[in-house]
């Protein structure tokens, strides 16, 4: 099972942490790519894309701000999960989400999420019933989702790599394949 990640609303100015961020944590958690809404941010999309680069793995990031046609195109063969406070909590969904063999994208919203887009999903899923962000809401899911396995997850071809250490750091570097 895939999980791409929707994002909506990116602004910029306010929003250019916590979108890295929350790219960031669904690569790392197990996502295999994100596509943003709002106001197109290239030099968002290169620190991603630096990341990358540096620690492996494929993660792609695209920016659509049609995202009703980006939900309409996934459900011909995939899921949607709306992270949101207002849904169903994430404990009582899950085992049905992780049976489903399909692919998930999973939908964050920013300041302001529109109406609709509670109808047009599968899943309404609260990670908790209490405010938090998108960045928790999403790695808890991915998770619960994933149940651990994410943590096993190896990045191919990377740059750098940690040796992990029980003090200091240790980072091991790689020549770029050619
Ligand atoms: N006031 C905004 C609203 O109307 O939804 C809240 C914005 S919140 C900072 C940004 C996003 O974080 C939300 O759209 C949702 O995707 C996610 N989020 C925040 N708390 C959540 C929770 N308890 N469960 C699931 N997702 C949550």
């Amino acid at each position: 099972m895939a999980v791409h990640v929707l994002r909506l609303g990116h602004r910029p100015t306010r929003d250019k942490r916590v979108t890295t961020h929350l790219f960031l944590a669904a690569r790392a958690f197990g996502a295999s790519g994100a596509t943003y809404t709002g106001v197109k941010d290239p030099s968002l999309e290169e620190t991603v894309n630096d990341v990358v680069l540096n620690w492996g793995g494929q993660f792609s990031i695209e920016f659509n701000d049609d995202w009703r046609g980006s939900i309409s195109r996934w459900k011909r063969g995939g899921k949607v999960v709306h992270l949101t406070m207002y849904g169903l909590p994430l404990q009582r969904v899950i085992p049905d989400i992780r049976d489903d063999p399909s692919d998930i994208l999973v939908v964050v919203g920013g300041k302001k999420v529109p109406g609709d887009i509670y109808g047009m999903v599968d899943w309404n899923v609260a990670v908790t019933s209490q405010p938090h962000s998108e960045v928790s809401a999403l790695a808890v899911f991915l998770h619960e989702l994933f149940e651990g396995r994410e943590f096993e997850k190896v990045f191919e071809d990377s740059r750098l790599r940690v040796v992990p250490q029980e003090r200091g750091k240790k980072v091991k570097e790689f020549s770029p394949k050619v």
